[in-house]
Parts: structure tokens; sequence; C-alpha cells
């Protein structure tokens, strides 16, 4: 199972900036235990995002959001309401908002941050990746984790090194920042590269006082 933690809602509507009409897509797996998405996560989000005035095009519940066959099968029909959105905000762990990226041509916004408790994801037999950072990016990277997918984990753009759209660091694999720009450039989001991210915090990645009653941290040796 992987932990997650609700991103504060003033960080989730920043993100939206301008963007009026909005999908919202929860998980029904991890994140309903965390009560971080499922139908509880997903009314609470509703009502916050029509608090700010906005437009809700439409809701899915997936129970899944890291089974690709299901979240291709599920969007498909709601394909319409997706489509006349500006953009998904999704309440899920970082490998659910990078599957529906993988799948649907919009931008998407994570309304919930990873975090490490050694936990793992489902059924997920693609290349998608979260390393569990504590403070979710995706919303600025259209959908590609820049820490997962960028060998030296930048937060801020490519380091300038990469050959033919290979990493400096291994030939063999994609510079994360070029596949980060061509899907930003996809979705008409590169002003998000005028935007500066501050650096790292890695306490993000330890999970709240509440979550930690859930796991191993409370077993006594
Ligand atoms: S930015 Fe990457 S590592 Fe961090 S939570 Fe999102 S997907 Fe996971
Ligand atoms: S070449 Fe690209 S993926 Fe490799 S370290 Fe530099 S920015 Fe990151």
């Amino acid at each position: 199972m992987i932990f997650t933690q609700s991103k504060p809602i003033d960080e989730v509507l920043e993100s939206l900036g301008e963007e009026k009409d909005i999908f919202l897509l929860a998980c029904n797996g991890c994140v309903e235990a965390c009560e971080t998405g499922g139908e509880k996560g997903l009314a609470a989000i509703k009502g916050e995002l029509e608090k700010a005035g906005k437009k809700i095009t439409g809701t899915c519940l997936v129970d899944f959001l890291c089974n690709k066959m299901l979240v291709t099968t599920r969007l498909s029909r709601e394909m319409d309401k997706i489509q006349s959105a500006d953009s998904i905000v999704i309440l899920t762990c970082g490998i659910g908002v990078q599957a529906v990226s993988k799948v649907v041509n919009k931008v998407v916004h994570p309304a919930d941050n990873t975090v490490s408790l050694g936990g793992l994801q489902g059924l997920w037999p693609s290349d998608e990746r979260c390393q569990a950072c504590g403070d979710c990016a995706l919303d600025y990277t259209g959908g590609i984790c820049p820490i997962a997918f960028c060998a030296k984990g930048l937060l801020n753009g490519p380091c300038g090194g990469a050959q033919d759209g290979k990493c400096e660091v291994d030939a063999e694999k994609d510079c994360g920042w070029q596949l980060i720009y061509e899907r930003l450039e996809q979705v008409g989001r590169l002003e998000n590269f005028k935007k500066i991210r501050t650096p790292r915090d890695h306490s993000n990645m330890l999970p709240s006082d509440e979550l930690r009653k859930t796991s191993f941290y409370d077993i006594e040796a």
C-alpha cells in the first residue's frame, strides 16, 4: 500500500490558477484507506473547489488508478466531461497521476502528496515511477516525475548535459526533462518553465504522526 497526505487546498487552488472548469478524479484504493481519496475525499474537494468558484464538469471514482487498463477503460466513458474541462484534479498517489496523464491529453493537478512508508502501488506493470517525495510536482511537470525520471532529480529544468534527448548519466535513458518539455508543449503549458520551485525539503518524505500510527513505526520491538 502507498501512503498519501492531502495537499492543502490553497496549494491546489494556486496550482489551478485561472482554470475554471475542472474534472475531478479519485482513486478508491490506497487513498481511500488514507482518507485522501475515495468517495469521501472526492466529495470534500468538490465542495472546496465549488466554494472557490470552480465549475466541476464531472467526477469519477476508479478502483485503482494504478491499473492502466482500468484507467483507460473507465475514463473512456467520461471523455466528454474531461475534454470540456480545463484540467483534471486527481486524488491519488504519484503513480496514479502519471497514469492518467499518459492516457488523457489534459493538464493534471495532484491533490495528494505521496509519502515514504515503504509501501508499493498496486497492479502497475508499466514504467511510471514515484519516489514518494512528499511534495508532488506533477502539475508543474505535466505529469512526468522529475525525481524519478531525471537522474539528478532536478526540479527546475534540465542540467544541459543531454545528448540527442538522452541523459548524460545514462545514454540508454531518455532525458526526463526532455520528456517533460515535450509533454508541457503538448498540453500548452510551456510557461511552467518560468516558475521556480524551491529546493526540496526532504522532511516532507516523512509521514505525519497520524499516518505513522498505521504503520510498523508503532510496533514495539
Ligand atoms: S513528484 Fe514524483 S516522487 Fe514526488 S510525489 Fe509526485 S510522482 Fe512521487
Ligand atoms: S541529462 Fe536530463 S535526465 Fe539526465 S541528469 Fe541532465 S536533466 Fe536529468
